[in-house]
C-alpha cells in the first residue's frame, strides 16, 4: 500500500488522469500474455515524456517503491508481472516516430510505439526492420528491446540487439542517459546500449530507441514442405542451413498443430503429415528463383513427401496464417499449456526433436512442437491441467528433462522469450555462476535499491 502523498506526487508529475488506482484498472496491468502469474500493482502510471519518467523514478528510488516497466504486456515469461506490487509504469503514451533517416538507414522512436505501427511507416519508404515477434500488433519497441526479441525472420537477419544503435534510458535514480548513437559503427567503450537488450526492465526504463534498418527485400517467395516424420523435417532444416542458402524464415508445425489449426480454421492443411515446414525466401528478383530451386532440391533430397511453392500471394498469406494460428491453437486446447523456449544449435535440431518425442512417450504426455525451426528454437508445449496433480507433476518432470536434454546438446533455456519468472528455476543450471555474479554486480551498480522489476531473472 503506497502512502497517499506518493499518489499525490505521481498525479502532480503526470496529471491526475494518468494515475490509475481503481482495482479494476490495476487488474488490467497485473498479468502478461502467459496468463499464469498475476499480481496487483499499487498504482499504474502512464507518463508521456522522459522527464516525467525521470521524476517518477526519483520519487520511487527515494521511497524504495518497486517499478515494473510495461509496454504491450505481450511477454511470455511473466517479466511484466509486478510481483512486488508498487508502480507499473506503462510506456504506451510515448509512441512517436521521431526521425526516419533513409540515407543513414536508421530510425529514432519513442519506446512505447507498437512494432507494427513502425513497420507500416517503414514499408511506405521501402525500409525494413527484420525482427518480427509474432505479437507485432501489440508489442512495443521498448518491450522488444528489453526482451531482445526474435521471431521467424531471425534465421537470416538475427535478433533485436543486432539492430540497436542507441538508447535513451532513465536510470533507477532518475538520471536520463544516452547510450550508443546513430552510427552503424561505434567504438566508444563498453556497449552499454546492448546491455539493456534483454535486461527485462531490471536495469532502467528505455525511453527512446535508435534502430538500424535495412532496405526492404525486392522479392519474397513462400513454400511448404510436408514430412512423414517430424525428425526428418528437422534433418531437412539442418541440411538447408548447411547449404549456405539461408531462407528468411523456416517455421515448423507438427501433426498436432496441423490437425488443430485445420479444425479451428479449415484451409486445406495436410493433416495426415507428421510435420510441415513453412519457408520464406527473400532477395532480389534475379536471385529468388534460383534460391527457391536450391531449397526445393534440398527438401526433396532430405525426404520431404511433398514440397511446393505458393502459387500466389494469397496462398503465401494462407501458409503464414496457418503458422500464426499456432499460439491460439495450443492455448485453447488445454487448461494449462506448459510451453518452453529452449533453443539448440541448429545442427542438433533432429536430436532435440527425437529426444522430445521419447520424453513424451516415457511420461505418456501430449507434447506438441511448433516454432522457429531454422533457429533451433522449436517451442515444445505440454498440454496439461493443474487440477490433476499427478498429470501436472508429470508434465513438469518432462519439461525438466527437455531442458536438461537441450542444455546437454549445447543449447540454452531461452532463445527469445526471456527468463522473467518462468525460467528462474533453470537459470542457475544454465548460466555460469561467475556470469551470474557479474550480472548481479551490474544490477547492484545500476539499481542499488533493487526497485526495478525486482525478483525477475534471479531465483527468489
Ligand atoms: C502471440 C504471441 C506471439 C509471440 N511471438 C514471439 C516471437 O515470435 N518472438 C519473440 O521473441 N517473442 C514473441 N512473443 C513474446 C513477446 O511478444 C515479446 O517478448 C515482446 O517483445 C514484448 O513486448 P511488450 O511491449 O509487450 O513488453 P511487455 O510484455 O510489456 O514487457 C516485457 C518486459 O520488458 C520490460 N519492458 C517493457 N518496456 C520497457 C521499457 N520501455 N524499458 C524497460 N523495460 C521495458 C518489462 O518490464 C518486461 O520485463 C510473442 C508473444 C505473443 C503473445
Amino acid at each position: 500500500m503506497l502512502k497517499p502523498a506518493v499518489i499525490s506526487k505521481l498525479q502532480e508529475i503526470t496529471g491526475k488522469a494518468a494515475v490509475l488506482t481503481a482495482k479494476e484498472d490495476l487488474a488490467v496491468y497485473s498479468f502478461d500474455a502467459t496468463g499464469i502469474w498475476s499480481h496487483l500493482p499499487d498504482v499504474v502510471v502512464l507518463p508521456t515524456t522522459s522527464e516525467q519518467i525521470s521524476r517518477i523514478m526519483k520519487l520511487a528510488n527515494e521511497e524504495k517503491i518497486p517499478v515494473t516497466a510495461r509496454g504491450g504486456g505481450t511477454g511470455l515469461a511473466g517479466s511484466a508481472v509486478p510481483v512486488k506490487g508498487g508502480i507499473v509504469l506503462v510506456t504506451t503514451r510515448l509512441n512517436k516516430i521521431l526521425e526516419v533517416n533513409k540515407a543513414n538507414l536508421s530510425i529514432v522512436v519513442e519506446s512505447g510505439l507498437v512494432l507494427q505501427e513502425m513497420n507500416v511507416e517503414l514499408a511506405k519508404l521501402g525500409l525494413f526492420f527484420p525482427p518480427d515477434p509474432q505479437s507485432f500488433n501489440g508489442c512495443t519497441i521498448g518491450g522488444v528491446v528489453a526482451m531482445n526479441s526474435g521471431g521467424p525472420a531471425c534465421v537470416k537477419y538475427g535478433v533485436v540487439k543486432q539492430y540497436v544503435l542507441g538508447l535513451e534510458v532513465v536510470l533507477a535514480t532518475g538520471e536520463i542517459v544516452k547510450l550508443g548513437g546513430t552510427t552503424s559503427k561505434n567504438r566508444q567503450g563498453y556497449e552499454l546500449a546492448i546491455l539493456f537488450a534483454g535486461s527485462e526492465g531490471t536495469l532502467g526504463i528505455i525511453t527512446k530507441v535508435t534502430l538500424r534498418l535495412l532496405p526492404a527485400p525486392q522479392a519474397r517467395k513462400s513454400m511448404i514442405a510436408v514430412f512423414n516424420d517430424v525428425t526428418v523435417a528437422g534433418e531437412a532444416v539442418s541440411a538447408i542451413i548447411a547449404s549456405g542458402t539461408i531462407p528468411s524464415k523456416i517455421e515448423m508445425l507438427d501433426n498436432w498443430f496441423l490437425q488443430r489449426i485445420e479444425k479451428l480454421t479449415p484451409m486445406g492443411l495436410p493433416v495426415d503429415a507428421d510435420a510441415m515446414l513453412i519457408i520464406q525466401i527473400d532477395g532480389t528478383v534475379e536471385t529468388i528463383e534460383s534460391d527457391a530451386r536450391r531449397i526445393f532440391d534440398i527438401l526433396k533430397k532430405s525426404g520431404a513427401k511433398d514440397a511446393r511453392l505458393a502459387k500466389d500471394d494469397a496462398e503465401s498469406a494462407q501458409f503464414w496464417t496457418a503458422r500464426s494460428g499456432g499460439m491460439a491453437a495450443v492455448s485453447s486446447a488445454a487448461r494449462v499449456n506448459l510451453s518452453e523456449d529452449v533453443t539448440v544449435p541448429r545442427n542438433k535440431i533432429p536430436d532435440y526433436i527425437k529426444g522430445i518425442r521419447e520424453i513424451a512417450k516415457k511420461h505418456d504426455l501430449t507434447i506438441v512442437l511448433s516454432g522457429h525451426a531454422g533457429d533451433g528454437n522449436i517451442h515444445p508445449s505440454i498440454l496439461t491441467d493443474d487440477r490433476d496433480k499427478v498429470h501436472f507433476a508429470r508434465a513438469h518432470k518432462a519439461m525438466d528433462e527437455i531442458v536438461d536434454m537441450a542444455l546437454a546438446l549445447g543449447g540454452v533455456i531461452s532463445g527469445e522469450h526471456g527468463i522473467g519468472i518462468s525460467k528462474q528455476r533453470y537459470f542457475k543450471k544454465a548460466v555460469d555462476p561467475v556470469a551470474i555474479e557479474i550480472m548481479r554486480k551490474i544490477k547492484g551498480a545500476l539499481d542499488p535499491n533493487n526497485i526495478l522489476n525486482p525478483d525477475k531473472i534471479w531465483e527468489n
